[in-house]
């Protein structure tokens, strides 16, 4: 219906998942005009409905990065209510407890007609859904990532710093080629000094050294991810210093401890980084902080443990 909503959204309807009508001058196939988060539903124990964790930073994150991208965006409530709506909408195809969660794509575009470089005159806001496991295939089990200097994700004054489609063009070629060596994915640097860590394709990195743990600050090139701001908190909760800050790649080549944050991955520990053809290996298993962190977010994000921060939102 054509029901104002506030910031020009109408109101949304359910529908069974297929094509959408776009123009072909749409300001999303042409410039790129697009947004996109990425959550996970799970099902509550004792089959009573399901758990988001933290969806109104994903709306918030959105409307932050609608504002780079000259679009408007949701509200942090009718982001909420949208995503809840799909996920009722989905029950059965949220996996049972232990074998993965339903994924939730919201993604936000402009989808009316324009010729000239300019932000679009319509945009379209949806969300879709599929059954996930884990990540990568293999689960909890350590991955194996290279520096590969040739490729950048992104640039100061860039858009690396919201979830842009276009965030991720830069990365297929760079995945292609590290998969094909055998690695999970690409770890990658800035692009100014080539020396300081930004982030895995999908994911946030951190460095463990002692009692210290350290993760690129997120100053425009790498995305704030919502599970490294609750893995900061986490692990100053449990005695650690967090800091966020410039890492280099030889801070990173003297770590005990690597490891990486994403809704896709929660926390994977990461065996080995391989920078200018040698491979440096780092603790992975039972006691490690990446273990201990991995237990205690998935933990609160199942409904296994108790949310004192009041991190998950009941469906
Ligand atoms: N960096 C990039 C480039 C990502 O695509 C993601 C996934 N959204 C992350 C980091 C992790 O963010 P989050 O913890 O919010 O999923």
């Amino acid at each position: 219906s054509p029901e104002d909503l506030g910031g020009g959204f109408s109101r949304g309807e359910l529908c069974r998942y297929g094509n959408i009508e776009l123009s072909p001058s749409s300001g999303v196939l042409n410039y790129a005009q697009g947004l996109f988060e990425g959550m996970k539903a799970y099902r509550r124990p004792g089959g009573g409905g399901y758990t988001l964790f933290r969806p109104e930073e994903n709306a918030r994150r959105m409307q932050h990065g609608a504002e780079r991208m000259c679009m408007p965006a949701p509200t942090v409530d009718q982001f909420v209510r949208a995503v809840k709506d799909t996920v009722l909408a989905n029950r059965r195809w949220v996996p049972p407890r232990g074998k993965g969660a339903l994924y939730l794509r919201p993604l936000l575009m402009g989808s009316g007609p324009i010729l000239g470089l300019a932000p679009a005159p319509e945009y379209t806001f949806l969300i879709y859904a599929a059954p996930v496991g884990n990540y990568f295939k293999e689960g909890l089990a350590p991955i194996n990532l290279v520096v590969d200097d040739a490729f950048h994700r992104a640039m100061p004054g860039g858009t690396g710093g919201v979830k842009t489609i276009a965030n991720y063009a830069p990365v297929l070629r760079a995945q292609v080629d590290a998969k094909s060596k055998g690695f999970t994915d690409v770890l990658y640097l800035d692009s100014v000094h080539k020396r300081y860590l930004e982030e895995v394709s999908s994911c946030n990195v951190f460095v463990v050294k002692g009692g210290a743990v350290a993760t690129p600050a997120a100053k425009g090139t790498i995305l704030p991810g919502i599970t490294r701001k609750s893995v900061i908190e986490l692990a100053r909760e449990r005695g650690y210093t967090v800091e966020e800050r410039l890492v280099s790649i030889d801070e990173l080549v003297d770590a005990d401890e690597v490891f990486c944050t994403g809704t896709a991955v929660v926390v994977a520990p990461v065996s080995s980084v391989t920078y200018q053809g040698q491979r440096h290996a780092f603790r992975t298993g039972p006691d490690t902080l990446a273990q201990e962190l991995y237990t205690t977010l998935t933990s609160i994000q199942m409904g296994l443990a108790e949310d004192s921060k009041g991190w998950t939102v009941a469906v």
